[in-house]
């Protein structure tokens, strides 16, 4: 049986035509889909006939929320959604004056190591479809009751590390018949995986490409993120301006700042070295302290003085503005909490 929410509009309209039904339909079922049914009688534009074909050879996963949190401060809504097969993963959704963007997962825990996150403690269980990534979004616009208009994937696991479904995942959301996000309205975040990102770069997709950095040298990067001792630094950075001179789209690179770890006045010249003159953007994320690590963000002052240091070697620089931080944020930690329970 397939899940016809892991097809492409493409490969839907094919499945459709193949059983000898026109082609039109194929909008129809993707509009329900993107419209978040849960059942084929839900379609009720759709003969029962073709409903019944549908269930004979288909069937349409769900997510549902199995716990949600709404942050006082600024109502930043968390939520643990659970999959058809019981396993769980986080989704966010934060209210700005431009709209509302949600934050998606696209695996069960993540295989990537790195040091300062809960995600990837339990290592990875396994790759989200396509159908179930989408769904996420569907869902967390369900409940927030108003459109979606910007995803990040920064939730739980590595997209580049679940290339295929991700790509499925990008060009659903995409669809004119389905939520039409724009690319310009996404933003995909990856630990830096080079030969993927290389690929990413040949589909031409005008999306926000968010780079993992945590670090100026292999030396130290390779202290907190495993990846580190499969590409280095300077190869990233090489990937990342091929991205640029592709998709004309400025890069954001990532940056937890960690108390004596990467927190150096030399670490922000170094930084600054690495990365001046590329269409780039610098975001400083004081790291969250996550139970099972030791790691301190740096005291405000300090944040602040790293950050001018960038500034005054001519780079962009934003500190990362904590929402929800009355509701467990970080990464990982809500599937962490639920399944120690
Ligand atoms: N695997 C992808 C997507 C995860 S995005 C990636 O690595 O980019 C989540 C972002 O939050 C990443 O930049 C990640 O490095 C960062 N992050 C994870 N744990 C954190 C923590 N404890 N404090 C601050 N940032 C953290």
């Amino acid at each position: 049986m397939i899940n016809l929410k892991d097809l492409t509009f493409e490969e839907l309209e094919k499945l459709i035509s193949d059983i000898g039904e026109p082609k039109f339909r194929a909008k129809q079922i993707f509009t329900w889909i993107c419209r978040g049914v849960s059942s084929f009688d839900e379609m009720t534009d759709i003969s029962k006939n073709l409903r019944s074909k549908l269930a004979e050879i288909s069937y349409l996963s769900n997510v549902k929320i199995a716990e949600k949190y709404i942050s006082k401060i600024d109502g930043t809504r968390k939520y643990l959604v659970e999959l058809d097969d019981g396993n769980k993963v986080e989704c966010v959704a934060m209210f700005y004056k431009h709209g509302i963007t949600v934050c998606i997962s696209c695996q069960v825990g993540c295989a990537m190591g790195c040091k300062f996150c809960a995600s990837t403690i339990g290592g990875k269980i396994r790759n989200l479809t396509p159908g179930e990534i989408l769904d996420q979004v569907i869902c967390v616009q369900k409940d927030v009751g108003e459109r979606i208009s910007n995803i990040v994937m920064m939730g739980i696991g590595e997209p580049l590390d679940n290339f295929e479904n991700v790509i499925k995942f990008l060009k659903n959301v995409n669809h004119e018949y389905g939520l039409n996000i724009g690319y310009r309205h996404i933003s995909l975040s990856t630990c830096g995986l080079v030969d993927k990102i290389y690929k990413l770069s040949e589909y031409n997709f005008p999306l926000t490409l968010s780079i993992s950095l945590h670090a100026p040298n292999d030396k130290i990067r390779k202290t907190i993120m495993p990846v580190a001792n499969k590409f280095s630094v300077d190869e990233l950075i090489t990937a990342c301006k091929k991205y640029i001179e592709n998709n004309s789209r400025r890069i954001s690179f990532e940056y937890a700042i960690i108390k004596g770890v990467n927190d150096s006045d030399e670490c922000a010249l170094l930084l600054a070295d690495k990365i001046k003159g590329m269409l780039c953007h610098v975001n400083l994320i004081p790291v969250n302290n996550v139970e099972e690590n030791k790691f301190e963000k740096p005291d405000k002052n300090h944040i602040i003085k790293f950050k001018s240091i960038l500034e005054s070697k001519g780079i962009n620089v934003t500190v990362r503005r904590e929402l929800g931080s009355d509701i467990s944020a970080s990464c990982g930690q809500l599937r962490r909490a639920n399944s120690n329970k």
